[in-house]
């Protein structure tokens, strides 16, 4: 199974992945237009990857032909979701040179993210405590998108376990496995199984830590029910923000801090395998081998990377099982009651949705084709009215019942001063609606923590979005 996430782009900070320096040109061959939700749910070329390499291109050749401020403009307008870099011939990376064009003109909105990474701690559940008290009609719109947003933090009641961790007999992944040689091998017990496996760590993510420590606690309990023992010394509390939200914003001082924390805690840790149940965490972490401020050791990237595990790649032969409060299989023609929604982040085959379909079988539905939950990091304060075009394609990928009952994009007010392209009216790329109309009883899952705040804050009723490690229940003992 291919659960690499990392990209094909150089983590030179520039618009191109020369490792030489000298930027690339890009081809025009518009390999890149087919797989950017930006354009695809738009319709408007400027916002393509490559129209934003022209305007970067302009800027770096002569910096005063465009004017700055529609230039960032224009370019800020961009998901970060890096499908565009993994498949460039040219290894051009549209969320890389936007983070240098950002880091050489700071403003109020990175200094903004800044706080809202930084300190999230306190603002996060702050904010979303105020949403239940700030009534929605006295604030401006784009403010209420923010509150919408904050209220999604809450986490939502927890539901009875759909999925139940039943067997682990810890054999397939055992001490001493890895390429690199250089785990803690020494620490701990197996909890259950016949053969102790690795020491394992877990990169919860800021998500977790903050608000949704329900996540951290079931993966730790399901890492200690394989058999995987914490390692003997160091503390996953040290980690901090995997950083790649603060350099795509454009604060690469803060991002290169926040990577030198967690290679130090990695190592004081005594190089476990390093466990991560979000994409976008996962895909930040593959990219810091790549990354030449942080001070490896010989063989140390190399170990980074074989350390690096989606939780859900180590089940080995651990059965799990679907108990009575899972949805019920759908009649013939029945729609799906559950929905996966595969990460931006979550390049090639997506473990989580591989494990997930092999349980739920005909209950869940997962939808082909690019289908970004328009997060977006930075996007959501740069460009809301774009964040919430792609949610809404989005939502109309997931729900096609809601897509067939919907007003066409032509005449949807977001879109409607733009000609569609062909492959935004195909079934792999549908086009952005207005519709709201009450939806079936239907749970979206998905393993991403950003995906699951933004599909959370901009679900249509009677959908509720769940991180999939709401519905895994862990036996104690
Ligand atoms: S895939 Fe790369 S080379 Fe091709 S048009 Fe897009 S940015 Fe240019
Ligand atoms: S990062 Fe995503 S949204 Fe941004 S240009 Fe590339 S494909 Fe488009």
């Amino acid at each position: 199974m291919n659960t690499d996430t990392t990209s094909k782009s150089t983590t030179n900070g520039g618009t191109a992945g020369d490792t030489a320096g000298q930027p690339r040109a890009c081809l025009l061959c518009g390999q890149c237009t087919a797989v950017c939700p930006a354009f695809l749910t738009t319709g408007q070329e400027e916002l393509s990857p490559r129209a934003k390499h022209l305007v970067f291109a302009a800027l770096r050749d002569e910096p005063g032909r465009l004017g700055l401020k529609p230039a960032r403009e224009l370019a800020d307008r961009c998901l970060s979701c890096g499908r565009c870099a993994a498949i460039c011939p040219q290894g051009l990376s549209v969320p890389q040179a936007l983070a240098a064009l950002r880091a050489k003109h700071p403003n109020w909105q990175q200094w903004l993210w800044k706080q809202w990474i930084e300190h999230g701690r306190l603002l996060w559940p702050a904010l979303a405590q105020m949403t239940r008290v700030v009534p929605g009609a006295v604030v401006p719109e784009g403010v209420q998108h923010m509150l919408r947003s904050a209220a999604a933090m809450l986490p939502p009641p927890p539901p009875a376990p759909w999925i139940v961790a039943d067997r682990a007999t810890s054999d397939s992944l055992r001490d001493g496995d890895g390429p690199d040689g250089m785990r803690n091998h020494t620490a701990g017990s197996a909890t259950r199984g016949e053969a102790a496996r690795p020491p394992a760590m877990l990169f919860a993510g800021c998500t977790a830590r903050r608000i949704r420590p329900r996540w951290r606690d079931t993966a730790r309990a399901l890492l200690r029910w394989l058999g995987h023992p914490a390692p003997a010394q160091g503390d996953e509390d040290s980690f901090t923000c995997c950083g790649s939200t603060l350099e795509h914003a454009g604060i690469p001082d803060a991002a290169a801090a926040a990577r030198a924390r967690n290679l130090d805690a990695w190592r004081a840790a005594g190089r476990p395998l390093l466990v991560t149940f979000c994409a976008t965490c996962h895909h930040g972490l593959s990219e810091y081998p790549g990354h030449a401020d942080l001070d490896w050791q010989a063989g140390e990237r190399k170990a980074w990377a074989a350390a690096l595990r989606p939780l859900s790649t180590l089940w080995g032969d651990a059965a799990f099982r679907v108990t009575a409060d899972a949805p019920a299989q759908p009649e013939a023609d029945a729609p799906a009651p559950v929905r996966y929604h595969q990460p931006c982040h979550r390049k090639g085959t997506d473990p989580d949705a591989v494990w997930l379909r092999s349980l739920l079988g005909s209950r869940m539905r997962a939808p082909g084709g690019v289908n970004c939950c328009g997060m977006g990091g930075v996007l959501q304060l740069a460009a809301p009215d774009l964040s919430r075009t792609v949610a809404d394609a989005c939502w109309n990928a997931l729900l096609p019942e809601r897509a067939a009952a919907s007003i066409p994009a032509s005449t949807s007010p977001s879109t409607a001063s733009s000609a569609a392209p062909a492959t935004a009216s195909t079934p792999d790329a549908p086009a952005a609606t207005a519709n709201t109309a009450p939806q079936p009883n239907i749970t979206v899952l998905t393993g991403c923590s950003g995906c699951t705040l933004q599909l959370a804050a901009t679900a249509p009723p009677n959908v509720r979005v769940l991180h999939w490690l709401d519905v895994v229940g862990v036996p104690h003992g």
